[in-house]
């Protein structure tokens, strides 16, 4: 049995509280406002790291950074990097609270005319602000500043110091960035920040936008979730069943606290961070994204990237995900009655041999979904990505006798009209064209999500076994 277990501040649970948690993982908190997990047990085959991060959740957590440093002994010289929105919300203040304690602190503004985003520019400019006496680096922002700093930490051996400014993605506790290389989305490692700060009052001023993103970023786990079982049936991939719940555990949270989300008093944003840095965790645990992204996000980094592409401003990351969510959604219930029988019928099986896209088809259709250059990374980074025959059929034979699994596991999804309401209550978006996101595009992002990667997908399932074509036309965005 694998035991992810010693957490660094493992909290003392008495059995009676042990048996009051259905969660995977119970949290607590120490007297300095730290967040201490409880241990996570898990029978799965993965190798589980122990996260060793301190997270605070809490208030008055600004001034306390200079102790909350020396605590874990990072040294006294960093470099702080954050944009002038962060710097003003949070940045200034933190700058303030190091510099009376002697620390020396160097700061990297990124300003940009546009959306600042975690590109080659963001990277190298971060990057060449550090000195060599630099001893640790401290990001001040949420999404892009975060996952630039994290990616300059690993490249640079330096830790992280990260505070929050926003509750509006999950990337806080992750070890994988996305960036954006000559435009195409990438995931790099990273390190996860040693040290995650969460000031309540100060993410509670984010504008509602960033509280309606945190939650679609947590929504789409309930894909993410199913397709990871879907990738276990058929390629065999181990499921982690401790992370699964975890993101999932943190979903549910949600579901059931529109209320004082919207609100954004603490209680609501406290919910809300939690779950954030809940699921985020599970990629420290497992040290991939498994648990916590499937075709939600490819559809999502499409978007993205092909907004940036266009010169346009891109949606925000986690209402994007919430919305795609929701628009695949009905593919996702539409399988739980899906009847495989003619997958057993040799001549169906001919045709799907028949119609299948040989490789010089494949690449040019990869060059016309998302462009020449990020075309021609995604297939160098997905080589396996285009299956022989036989590995196809072997799947298709898999996904025949093993429907039923699949079909049950569909059958745990919340149903869209609960994901829906709760995005309504918000006043989040729920459709492609509230984030500027048009029709063409639409159909191209639904139609080029499953091959953003090789990881294994339902739409993969339907793709690989005919039924794609007829799933789609049967969507709402024709
Ligand atoms: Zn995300
Ligand atoms: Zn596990």
């Amino acid at each position: 049995m694998m035991t992810a277990s010693a957490q660094l501040h493992p909290p003392q649970f008495t059995d009676h509280q042990k048996g009051e948690s259905p969660m995977a993982i119970a949290i607590r908190y120490d007297a300095d406002q730290r967040l201490c997990l409880s241990e996570l047990n898990c029978t799965c085959q993965l190798d589980h790291q122990t996260p060793t991060q301190d997270v605070y959740v809490g208030t008055g957590l600004i001034d306390q950074i200079p102790d909350i440093i020396r605590r874990r002994g990072l040294g006294s010289r960093a470099l702080l990097i954050c944009d002038p929105t962060t710097y003003e919300v949070a940045g200034s203040q933190t700058l303030a609270a190091l510099r009376s304690a002697n620390f020396q602190i160097d700061l990297c503004r990124l300003e940009r005319s546009g959306s600042l985003e975690p590109d080659e520019r963001a990277v190298g400019e971060v990057a060449l602000s550090i000195r060599p006496e630099t001893e640790f680096l401290i990001s001040v922002g949420s999404g892009s500043i975060t996952d630039i700093t994290r990616s300059v930490s690993y490249l640079t051996g330096r830790p992280q110091v990260c505070v929050g400014t926003a509750p509006s993605m999950d990337g806080y506790t992750s070890a994988i960035c996305p960036l954006l290389l000559r435009g195409a989305k990438i995931h790099r490692k990273g390190d996860c920040p040693e040290i995650i700060v969460c000031d309540l009052d100060i993410l509670r001023t984010a504008p509602l936008e960033m509280f309606q993103s945190g939650v679609g970023d947590v929504l789409g786990k309930y894909i993410a979730k199913a397709d990871w079982v879907i990738g276990g049936i058929i390629n065999d991939e181990i499921y982690c069943p401790a992370s699964g719940s975890i993101a999932l555990d943190a979903a549910n949270k949600l579901l059931e606290n529109p209320e004082p989300i919207r609100e954004r008093a603490r209680e609501g944003t406290r919910i809300l961070i939690e779950a954030l840095l809940l699921a985020g965790l599970t990629v420290m645990i497992i040290g991939h994204t498994r648990a916590v992204a499937s075709v939600e996000h490819n559809i999502a980094h499409y978007w993205e990237m092909m907004q940036l592409a266009r010169g346009v401003k891109p949606p925000a990351h986690g209402a994007s995900v919430g919305v795609a969510s929701l628009l695949i959604w009905p593919m996702f219930e539409r399988f739980r009655t899906q009847n495989l029988s003619m997958l057993g019928d040799l001549a169906y099986i001919e045709a799907l041999r028949a119609n299948r896209l040989t490789r010089p088809e494949r690449e040019a259709w990869m060059l016309r979904a998302f462009g020449e250059s990020i075309g021609t990374t995604f297939m160098a980074e997905n080589p396996e990505d285009f299956l022989t025959w036989e590995e196809q059929l072997r799947r298709v034979e898999r996904a025949a006798s093993n429907q039923l699994a699949i079909r049950e596991e569909l059958a745990r999804l919340p149903s869209i009209d609960r994901i829906r309401n709760v995005m309504l209550k918000l006043g989040a978006p729920t459709t492609a064209r509230e984030l500027g996101v048009d029709s063409d595009l639409l159909k191209l992002s639904m139609r080029c999500g499953k091959d953003y990667r090789s990881r294994y997908t339902l739409l993969k399932l339907l793709d690989e076994t005919g039924l794609l074509d007829d799933y789609l036309r049967d969507l709402p965005i024709n």
